[in-house]
Parts: structure tokens; C-alpha cells; sequence
């Protein structure tokens, strides 16, 4: 489908040559309407063969003339809409190329549209150029000219659906008309319009009428409709349609109707058997795949994650100074909620979990998953109850798998997908699509994955079932857990041992998780190896609070005169802990409390308070377990005496943004001095200033510098700063309660 831009397009408002409109009915006379309300300069004629509309249409300020004899009319204009019914476009249109004059351009609005091109390739020969058909997408459940409404358009969609050799010019008009009330053009081809609508409306329809008829006609329709609850009145709502109308869409577009009608019957027979072998988990698949699928699917068509899409530019107004004191839990850990989610659904049994994160990218996993039809229950205050299909069980989704913004899921399905037997497309939103997949396609191909990438190695990710996948012995060209992460969960389809050497320590996530559920993974020194043919087992995951996200307040606490705050139940694997090491190492007054083990994953409380910082030599050992942390602690050095050096970081370049490039010139609108290198920066501490600074989508960063503020001289603008929900959904409200003072403003949305 492809959304026209017609925004350059010549406005039909200015034609003074007049239109006509045939059927004065509702979507007619609400096209008369919108054109009258918009200020359409030529004159607008109706022809109807009910005398009674043509009457109610002049006193109703719709058309300035009309009658029921189109010859009377067809002179005076250059534009035609024909609003008759399904079955009168066809023969209605012969009349009208017998009497067309040269230069007029005709349209129509049918609900369905394969039968009335073939209608008229038979009584004209072929499609007409200067014939546009068309349909909008736009109703009620209300018929004639009294029904008139001229906003009905508005926001809506009219689909178009030119033939190869339609006059460009013709399409343009006719563009132009629906534009001026308001509504999006789109083009499709007549039989891609005709299944689109079977399925969308025409089947709902359908069931609508056979429900009501059915429920209303036994013997107790009288309670039926008394004890009407929401869901069946939504139901008599559509059956209220006008008959007519509706026989003749179902007569016109029987073969579409009948496909779309076979899906759903297999749809229902599939939960009749659940329902009747009281199947919970199926019902529960269905009906929670269903139940999200809506808010899914929208994603999935803008290509963009589900902040943006509502909240279009949010924008931070971070307060210059206030404190930071309290006891506070921060998000669930991202890593180990993708990662239960992963392993959950592919365990045999039930798995628990709890503290989940419900940011965007992991519920962006977890919906992954429900489409490969793994029944999962929440998630609800961070509880979410997977009903595990084994390694084998998962189910071919029916289109792309959207990952959102999730470059760790979009990794990690690579490695899992690679070991399917059916093909999966993945996909992301727009700044997903931009980011490299190379570094994962290229190993698990030498496993034997057969894998597509888009240009220059980036997603989609077309990943092709059913291969023979044979361990490896890999050693990563740069640290990267998610690499490793992939290979290792590919592994577990591979014949043999996959064995991943890494040049640095990386995050151990996956290894320790897959070992907890019952998958064990061997260490020799830098190698980590996994041995395939095994079974996970489900059980209880209990999510330690995000290290990444603690940083942000392990930074502000230590920057901030007065300082004192505890942090509860923070995972501290050892692979996660740089920022801790780091921020020490700068002299900063962290303690670990309560250390304890949850889950396989290492905890503590931590308590930090207000330290004088001083700038270092980031230990090059420490880069790749503070990765994602480096924005913040960018902040932690502009607040240090001296300079704070950064090397060997390369990986921050292909991040969300790069991290360097963007931090950079964030610290430069505040007046800190830094110089960048190519894999690093030097930052010198000292005083700064307030400004506006661009998080260019990046959730680190935006929150990077709402930290900044609580020592800047004048307060921080952050811009683009929606995304931060992708992984700490209520930060500016825990910053709040800690003394950080964060307006959250929506702009344009
Ligand atoms: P409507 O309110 O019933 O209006 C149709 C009008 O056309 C009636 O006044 C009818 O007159 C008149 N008519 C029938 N045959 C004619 C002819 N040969 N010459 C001149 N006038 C004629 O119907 P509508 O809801 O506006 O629907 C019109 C078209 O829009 C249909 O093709 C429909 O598929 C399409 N459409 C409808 C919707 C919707 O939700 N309603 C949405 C999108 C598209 P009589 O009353 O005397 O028959």
C-alpha cells in the first residue's frame, strides 16, 4: 500500500467548472457537504432518482441544483462522483460515457471494487483513463442525504484504485477532491481493495448480521436484548447497516467474502476444539494474542515504537540544582526480562516471573512470542505467567515480527530464529532498522543459518527455517554479550559444541539464565560453550532492579551536594558492575548492602551518597561492562576535578545514536570542554551552564542529561526525549521523588 503525499497537490477548491454528485445519500451528500463547509467556488449539482433527496439535498445547502436527469446536469461540470449503490455504478456509468463530454474526470465510491471494473470492462471495453474508482473508508450505520455529514471524511482513509494507464492527470483531481475533506489517499490495486475489505469489514459484517439474526430469533430474545451487555450491542450496532446496501456487497465481492469466511471458520474451530477439550493454554494463546494485537499491529505499520507514536515529541524541562535523597526501586533489569521471556517460552512448563520490565522493548519480545503462539498471561504489575511450548514448539507467526526499538531482541531471535523450521521476517522501528545485524548474521551463517539482511547488513532480518545448524568455535571480533548471546542460544539447535571466545568479559545473562533453567553452559577462561540437543526447564525468575537504570541515580547522588540514597535490590553481576567500578575508582561513595543471589543473578541494596569526583583513565578492562552506562558517566566526569579519558570504546558508536558524537555535543551546548577521538573522549570537569540539548531518540542520554542539571548553572531542555520509556517507564517520577525536579512536556502530539 502506498500513502500518497498530495500536500503539492492543486486544491479542486478553486474550480470554478462545478461538480456532480449521482446518489444523494449519505456518502454523497456528506462529500456535497465537506466540499460546501470547505469553501468549494464552483457550483455543486445532485442527480437522484428520488425526488424526495434532490428536495432535501437543495434545503439542506448541499447542491445548488439537481434532478433525476443526468443529461440536464452533465454539461455544467467537470467532475463526477457516482454515490449509487454497488450495483448501479456499472450501468450508470455506460449512460455517462455515452454523454461524457471531453476533459471530465469521474470517480466513484463503491465498497467493493473488482466487480465493478469488471462490469465495466464489459460494457465499455476497458477501464476508461479519465475513470479514478475509488472507495472511502469512511460510514455509519445510517443511509440518504438527511444522514449528510461533512466531517465524515476527516481523518479517514479513501482508497484509491487507479488502472497502469489511468490519466495521471485524473488521478490528480480526484486526489485533490478527498484532500479537501480532509481525508489520506492511498493506492491499492482493485483485488488487493477487494481482500483488504473482506476481511476488515465486510466479514465483521457478516457476522454481525448472522449473530443478531441468530440470537434474535430464539425464544428469549426479549431477555437477550434487555441483558444486552457491551459486547453484543457493539454487535446489533453493525447489524443496524442497511440491508440493501449490504446484500449487494456480499453479491459484488462474493469470492473475497468467501476466502475471508474460511479463515475465520478455521479460527473457530481451532477454539471450539480448545474450548471443548477445556484447553486453557490454547484459549489463553488466542485470546491474549488477540487481545494485544491491535496495539501490535499499529506499531508494526508506522514502524515506530508505541511512545512515539503517542506522544510524537516529548520533551524534558529538567530544573537546574534539587537533591537526592531516599529509598527508592528502579525497573525490573532489561537483559534478564527479554531473556525470561525468551527462555520462558521455550521451557517445558509454566514460568514465573517477576519484576518484569514493562518497557517497550521487552513487551515488544514478549508480544514476539504470543504471535509464535506461546500463551502468556499479564504482564501485570510486573508479573508475567508463560506457559512454555518446549524448543521446538514455537509456531510460524503469520507476518514480520516487530522488535520495536530492541536491538538485544532483534539479536537474540536472530540466533533463536536461525534454528526454527519455518521462515520469520524481523523487523524494527525506523532507528532498529538503521543499526548493524551484520556482526550476528555472519557467525550463525557459518553455522549453516540462512539469513537476508537489507542493505548494508541492516534489518529486516529475513531468516529461512528448517536448516541443519552445526556448532562453531567463534572468536568475537569485538566484546559484545549480544553476539555472544545469539550464538549461544542458536547453539542450542546446533548439532556439536558452539563455543563463543570473547576478548573482553561481557555480560553473562544468558549463560547464568539458561544454566537456572536447566540448560547448562561450560566456561573455559574466555570461552563460553553450549552443547546442543538439550531442554529448558520453566520455574520462577525473579528480575533484580536494572543496574543501567540505577546508574542514573548512582551519578546524581554522587554529583549532588547532601546526597544520600539507597537503591534496593539492584542486580549486581559482576559483568554489570563497571559503573560501580568506575565511579568508585572516581571516588565516588557507594556501598553494597544485603548482598544476596536471586534467580542465578547476584543482588544487593546500594547506598550512595555525596562525594568529591575526580577525573581518571576509564580502565579499558571496565569499557564493556559499563557500555551502556558511558552517557551518564560522561556526566559524572564533567562534574570531576580533572580530565576523565575514555578509549577503546568504539562499540558506543553503534548504538541507539552515537553515543559519543551525541553526548559530545550535548556537553558541548553546556560549555563543557571535551575533544573526541575515534574510539573515545576526554571530558574535563568543572562548572557548566544550562541549555537545550538533542537526545536524537536515545533514551541514555535524554536521561544523561536530566541528571546534569541538578548541578548546571541554568536549567536543561531535552529534546526527543519519548524513548526513555523503552526502558525506565516512570523515570521522571522516581526522579521526582528523590528531589529531581523534571517537567515532562508533549509537544505537537
Ligand atoms: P444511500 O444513503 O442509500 O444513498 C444512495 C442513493 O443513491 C439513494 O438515494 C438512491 O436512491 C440513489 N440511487 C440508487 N440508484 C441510483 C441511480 N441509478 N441513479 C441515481 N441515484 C441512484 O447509500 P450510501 O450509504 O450513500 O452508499 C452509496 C455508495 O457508497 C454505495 O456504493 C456504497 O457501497 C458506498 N459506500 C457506503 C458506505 C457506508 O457506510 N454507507 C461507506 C463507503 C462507501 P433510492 O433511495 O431511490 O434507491
Amino acid at each position: 500500500m502506498s500513502e500518497q503525499d498530495i500536500s503539492n497537490t492543486p486544491s479542486v477548491l478553486s474550480d470554478e467548472s462545478g461538480i456532480l454528485v449521482i446518489g444523494l445519500g449519505l456518502i454523497g451528500g456528506s462529500l456535497l457537504a465537506a466540499l460546501r463547509d470547505a469553501g468549494y467556488a464552483g457550483r455543486r449539482y445532485g442527480v437522484d432518482l428520488n425526488p424526495h433527496e434532490v428536495t432535501l439535498g437543495r434545503r439542506m445547502g448541499l447542491i445548488d441544483d439537481g434532478g433525476s436527469d443526468l443529461a440536464a446536469f452533465l454539461p455544467h461540470v467537470s467532475l463526477v462522483v457516482l454515490a449509487v449503490p454497488v450495483m448501479a455504478i456499472a450501468p450508470v456509468m455506460a449512460q455517462l460515457s455515452q454523454l461524457r463530454r471531453h476533459g471530465q474526470v469521474m470517480t466513484d465510491v463503491g465498497s467493493t471494487k473488482s466487480a465493478i471494473r469488471d462490469q465495466i470492462r464489459s460494457a465499455l471495453g476497458r477501464v476508461p483513463s479519465w475513470l479514478v474508482l475509488g472507495h472511502p473508508i469512511a460510514g455509519a450505520e445510517k443511509s440518504g442525504v438527511e444522514a449528510a455529514n461533512p466531517t465524515l471524511y476527516q481523518h479517514h482513509r479513501v482508497i484509491l484504485t487507479p488502472e497502469t494507464d489511468t490519466d495521471p492527470q485524473a488521478l490528480q483531481r480526484v486526489e485533490s477532491l478527498w484532500y479537501t475533506c480532509g481525508a489520506h489517499i492511498e493506492c491499492l490495486t482493485v483485488e488487493r481493495h477487494d481482500e483488504v475489505l473482506a476481511r476488515t469489514s465486510h466479514l465483521p459484517h457478516l457476522l454481525a448480521f448472522s449473530l443478531v439474526d441468530t440470537l434474535a430469533r430464539q425464544d428469549d430474545r426479549l431477555d437477550i436484548f434487555r441483558y444486552a451487555a457491551g459486547g453484543f450491542r457493539d454487535f446489533t450496532r453493525i447489524a443496524g447497516s442497511d440491508p440493501v446496501m449490504w446484500r449487494d456487497i456480499y453479491l459484488a465481492n462474493r469470492d473475497a467474502v468467501l476466502e475471508a469466511l474460511s479463515e475465520f471458520e478455521a479460527g473457530v474451530s481451532e477454539l471450539r476444539t480448545a474450548v471443548a477439550g477445556g484447553d486453557g493454554d490454547a484459549m489463553l494463546g488466542i485470546f491474549s494474542r488477540a487481545s494485544h494485537a491491535r496495539h501490535y499491529f499499529d506499531r508494526l505499520l508506522s514502524q515506530k515504537s508505541y511512545q512515539v507514536m503517542e506522544t510524537r515529541n516529548v520533551v524534558y524541562r529538567a530544573s537546574a540544582g534539587g537533591q537526592v535523597r531516599g529509598n527508592i526501586r528502579v525497573p525490573g533489569d532489561k537483559s534478564m526480562s527479554h531473556r525470561s521471556i525468551m527462555l520462558g517460552a521455550l521451557a517445558e512448563g509454566v514460568t514465573t516471573v517477576e519484576g518484569f520490565l514493562e518497557g517497550e522493548d521487552s513487551l515488544a519480545t514478549l508480544q514476539a512470542f504470543r504471535e509464535m503462539g506461546v500463551a502468556i498471561e499479564g504482564p501485570q504489575a510486573g508479573r508475567v505467567v508463560i506457559h512454555g511450548v518446549g524448543l521446538h514448539g514455537l509456531k510460524q507467526p503469520k507476518g514480520p515480527l516487530y522488535l520495536g526499538n530492541s536491538g538485544t531482541s532483534m539479536r537474540l531471535f536472530a540466533g533463536l530464529m536461525a534454528g526454527q523450521n519455518f521462515d520469520v521476517t524481523l523487523t524494527g522501528d525506523a532507528s532498529l532498522n538503521r543499526r548493524p545485524m551484520g556482526r550476528v548474521a555472519d557467525p550463525l551463517r557459518l553455522m549453516g543459518a540462512v539469513i537476508d539482511t537489507g542493505e548494508g547488513g541492516r534489518p529486516p532480518l529475513s531468516v529461512r527455517g528448517g536448516q541443519k545448524l552445526a556448532g562453531i568455535d567463534y572468536d568475537l571480533p569485538m566484546a559484545s554479550a549480544q553476539v555472544k548471546s545469539c550464538l549461544l542460544l542458536a547453539g542450542m539447535y546446533a548439532e556439536g559444541d558452539t563455543r563463543v571466545r570473547e576478548p573482553a568479559p561481557t555480560r553473562d545473562h544468558t549463560e547464568r539464565m539458561l544454566t537456572a533453567f536447566g540448560y547448562p553452559v561450560n566456561r573455559t577462561e574466555d570461552v563460553a560453550h553450549i552443547q546442543g540437543g538439550g531442554g529448558l526447564k520453566g520455574g520462577f525468575v525473579d528480575v533484580p532492579a536494572d543496574i543501567s537504570s540505577a546508574a542514573f541515580f548512582l551519578v546524581a547522588a554522587s554529583i549532588t551536594p547532601g546526597a544520600n540514597l539507597t537503591l534496593q535490590h539492584v542486580g549486581i553481576n559482576p559483568t554489570r558492575i563497571g559503573v560501580i567500578n568506575i565511579l568508585r575508582e572516581m571516588g565516588a561513595d557507594i556501598e553494597l548492602l544485603n548482598e544476596r543471589e536471586v534467580s542465578g543473578e547476584p543482588v544487593a541494596d546500594l547506598r550512595v551518597r555525596h562525594a568529591e569526583l575526580h577525573g581518571i583513565d576509564i580502565p579499558v578492562d571496565q569499557v564493556p561492562l559499563a557500555i551502556d552506562e558511558f552517557p551518564v558517566l560522561f556526566i559524572a566526569a564533567a562534574n570531576a576535578r580533572g580530565t576523565t579519558r575514555l578509549r577503546d570504546a568504539l562499540e558506543l558508536r553503534v548504538k541507539e545514536s552515537d553515543r559519543i558524537k551525541a553526548m559530545a555535543d550535548g556537553l558541548e551546548v553546556l560549555g563543557v570542554i571535551n575533544t573526541v577521538v575515534e574510539d573515545g573522549i576526554d571530558i574535563v570537569g568543572g562548572r557548566y551552564q544550562g541549555g537545550e540539548v538533542e537526545s536524537l531518540g536515545d533514551h541514555r542520554i535524554a536521561m544523561a542529561f536530566a541528571v546534569a542539571a541538578l548541578r548546571a548553572e541554568g536549567d536543561i531542555t531535552i529534546r526527543d526525549c519519548a524513548n526513555v520509556a523503552t526502558s525506565f517507564p516512570n523515570f521522571p517520577a522516581l526522579a521526582g521523588e528523590v528531589g529531581m525536579q523534571i517537567e515532562v512536556v508533549s509537544e505537537g502530539a
